[in-house]
């Protein structure tokens, strides 16, 4: 079945019924994710976070968002015992060896992420699921944001954009004022404002803190 929908960042995109699935892989689940979450559900309209504890309590604020889903079953339950389903997954996977192209959005229904916070150096947290045999695509040499990850797989699946005719920026620093600001080592796509595309509150949610690692100095 085609839905038309239409998101801020991409009026108008047509979408053919693509699920997007973050699974759960941390302990916890902080603001930062929660923002990413919030955004992930508003921009795709179909947004799964899977593997739930049951002992974990999501922010009101996401489960009210439309367009998000919960799911205290992992990908594996879902999808992996019947392997015409699994053939339909694809893992997004810095480590894997073919890149995402316009031509995959035929070939899978189901786009599966890493719940994980970005980190400098990255750690391949992202191997958890990749010892799962989901078939894997990247999306490029450098690590994105999970919600700049999910962006990027819909304008590649769904919109037909080659990977390396988006507009990306590389390292971005964010200036809070004139004596601080920080550089955050992720790719981001670049906005029609020429700003990195980041969730709403995520801004001020860095500022807040890198004003306490400076307050923990003291
Ligand atoms: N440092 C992390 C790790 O240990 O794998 C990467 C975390 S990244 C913030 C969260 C998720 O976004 C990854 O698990 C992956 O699904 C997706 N992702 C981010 N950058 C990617 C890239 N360049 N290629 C493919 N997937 C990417």
């Amino acid at each position: 079945m085609t839905t038309t929908y239409k998101t801020p960042n991409n009026p108008g995109i047509d979408k053919m019924g693509k699920t997007y699935i973050v699974e759960h892989l941390d302990e916890e689940l902080g603001q930062w994710s929660e923002l990413e979450y919030i955004t992930i559900a508003r921009e795709t309209g179909n947004f799964c976070l899977s593997s739930i504890p049951a002992t974990l309590a999501l922010p009101q604020v996401l489960k009210d968002t439309p367009g998000f889903v919960a799911e205290t079953r992992g990908v594996e339950e879902v999808y992996g015992q019947d392997p015409a389903k699994k053939a339909r997954v694809c893992l997004l996977d810095p480590a894997a060896k073919q890149e995402l192209s316009p031509e995959d959005g035929e070939l899978f229904d189901v786009f599966l992420f890493g719940g994980i916070l970005g980190d400098d150096p990255p750690r391949d947290r992202t191997s958890e699921l990749r010892k799962k045999g989901f078939t894997g695509r990247r999306l490029g040499p450098k690590q994105m944001t999970t919600d700049t990850a999910v962006r990027v797989t819909r304008i590649v699946a769904e919109q037909k954009i080659p990977l390396d005719d988006i507009p990306y920026l590389d390292f971005p620093e964010l200036k809070f004022n004139e004596h601080e600001s920080t550089e955050m080592p992720f790719r981001y796509v670049k906005g029609d404002d020429g700003k990195p595309i980041m969730p709403e509150g995520m801004v001020d949610l860095i500022r807040k803190d890198s004003d306490k690692a400076i307050d923990d100095l003291f």
